[in-house]
């Protein structure tokens, strides 16, 4: 690793910005959070994939992969950051370095030509050029090469040092962030500012949620100025030093950015979330003081209120009829940060109980929330593995598991209704009106009547009794078109159920069969 890469992975890891870390002691804090990943535990996802995490949303930008072929995932299937414009953003462009090229050195020659290649068929915004683990071992120099290649075509192209090896996912979102600050925010000037400009970092439209929220930001005349990532376009990113106050929705991956806006530009920030029904008001009303104290009109707070009150009031109406549906369901939150418990109030309000939800990937500020809406730290558990998770699913009696897409397969094998709240959703459940989609998912879920069924015992394995026998089978095969023998029963032998709740063979051997015992972090939020 490159002197310079250190001195920036050892920056981005002591962030005092991170509530977290400063509360650390000396030598821990300078390590940050980052756990050392278990190979081929399935960890989520490397430091170059927590950079693309985090840029790849930018939507007119061409993303190259200086690689191999393989670390450039699939574009269109990545999360489901939308876009209201340009679908470059999900098209894949990698070197695709080979054998011969690493060992014949042809690696940055090969890069120049597919910079080249990239701004001539796609007239990009600008270009994104990703370092990876084998071009960071090789040496090749993607900075130089970016400086090169900018000068001769006039394009911006960005260089993104964030090979796989530093570190995690969520070291990678940081890098990616720093990425920005280095050589992007505040390289272009906005054709007017206003005193109702705004930065949102952190969110990344997935599914369309920030499309739920842009109608509350418009009713109050608040421009979006500057976004990282969600929807945006390059001249939004270089241009966010001009707005007025930044909202952090996910601290843990970009508080590094907001700090230095601030630091740099003077824009204040603050942490906020759009999940729930009081956190998106208190958002609301956080972005309006904001704007004030930085000379927004004082009759912004008014109309702010006045905003909340009437949303407020549609949503809940909106969510009546749901609440027979859903009330006294038990509910296992399994996601993480903010998500941890900016639902919990929606839900308990709508009579659901809350038995659980994870810490994972959350900052004290999260578990202090956590305490303060639920009671008390009992319900608060931290990684678990999915032998654990579908114990504890069993034992908790809970109705239906919110969570990610990996832990779909514990909630099947316990028989669990599961609903998606992670970044794969393809439902948005953010703003006001995100709630009611998601009570609807929940009452769709946890009411399907396959659940019923589910738990009931196969046909086939439930045994005959009192002499009975099984029809003779008739008709043809659907599958090879074979007529059944005629007038040819199968002699069944009467059994015995042994206990009350017949299993197959199978299930009574292990029922456990298949999840892992790794306590690794398996999941993303
Ligand atoms: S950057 Fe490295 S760790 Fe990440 S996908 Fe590529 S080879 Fe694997």
């Amino acid at each position: 690793m490159s002197e310079a890469l250190k001195n920036k992975v050892a920056e981005v890891l002591n962030e005092p910005g991170c509530a977290t870390n400063t509360a650390k002691a000396d030598g821990a804090r300078k390590k940050g959070c980052t756990k050392q990943l278990t190979p081929g535990a399935a960890a989520g996802g490397c430091a170059f994939d927590g950079a693309m995490i985090t840029l790849q949303p930018i939507t007119d930008v061409a993303h190259l992969v200086h690689a191999p072929l393989a670390c450039w995932g699939n574009g269109w299937d990545n999360r489901s950051a939308a876009s209201s414009g340009s679908d470059l953003y999900r098209k894949g462009f990698t070197t695709d370095l080979s054998e011969l090229d690493i060992v014949m050195g042809h690696g940055e020659k090969k890069l120049f030509r597919a910079i080249h290649e990239v701004i001539k068929e796609q007239s990009p915004a600008a270009v994104f050029v990703y370092a990876t683990c084998v071009t960071s071992l090789v040496g090749d120099d993607i900075e130089v090469v970016c400086k090169a290649a900018a000068e001769k075509w006039g394009t911006p192209v960005i260089p993104v040092n964030v090979p796989g090896f530093v570190g995690s996912k969520n070291l990678g979102n940081k890098l990616g962030g720093e990425a920005l600050l280095d050589h992007v925010i505040g390289t272009i000037e906005p054709e007017t500012t206003t005193p109702y400009d705004i930065n949102i970092i952190g969110d990344f439209n997935l599914s369309g949620e920030l499309w739920q929220v842009k109608p509350l930001l418009d009713k109050l005349g608040i421009r979006i100025l500057g976004s990282i990532s969600g929807d945006a376009r390059y001249r939004q990113v270089a241009q966010m030093h001009r707005a007025k106050a930044t909202m952090l929705v996910c601290s843990q991956a970009l508080v590094n950015v907001a700090r230095k806006i601030q630091e740099r530009w003077g824009v204040p920030y603050f942490e906020g979330s759009f999940y729930g029904i009081a956190d998106t008001s208190e958002a609301l009303r956080k972005i309006c003081g904001l704007l004030v104290e930085q000379g927004a009109d004082v009759e912004l707070l008014s109309r702010c209120e006045a905003l909340i009150a009437e949303e407020e009031a549609k949503v809940w109406a909106a969510l009546e009829p749901l609440r027979p549906r859903v009330a006294g369901k038990r509910v296992l939150l399994y996601t993480g940060g903010h998500k941890t418990w900016s639902v919990v109030a929606a839900l308990q309000e709508l009579g659901m109980e809350v038995v659980g939800t994870s810490m994972r990937k959350a900052t004290q500020n999260d578990r202090a929330r956590v305490v303060e809406i639920m009671g008390d730290a009992n319900h608060m558990y931290e990684n678990m593995a999915p032998r654990e998770m579908y114990d504890m699913l069993r034992d908790a009696g809970a109705d239906v598991l919110l969570s990610g897409g990996r832990s779909q397969f514990v909630a099947l094998k316990a028989r669990m209704p599961w609903v998606d709240v992670n970044q794969e959703k393809h439902e948005p459940y953010a703003g006001y009106m995100g709630m009611v989609d998601l009570v609807r998912a929940i009452d769709r879920s946890v009411n399907n009547p396959i659940w019923a069924d589910l738990r009931e015992p196969a046909p086939w394995d439930v045994p005959l009794t009192g002499g009975a026998v099984l029809p003779a089978p008739s008709g043809a095969c659907p599958v090879t078109h074979v007529s059944a023998p005629m007038g040819r029963a199968p002699t069944l032998v009467p059994q015995t159920p042994s206990s009350p709740e017949v299993q197959t063979p199978q299930a009574a051997a292990n029922p456990l069969e298949g999840l892992a015992n790794s306590a690794t972090d398996f999941e993303d939020c």
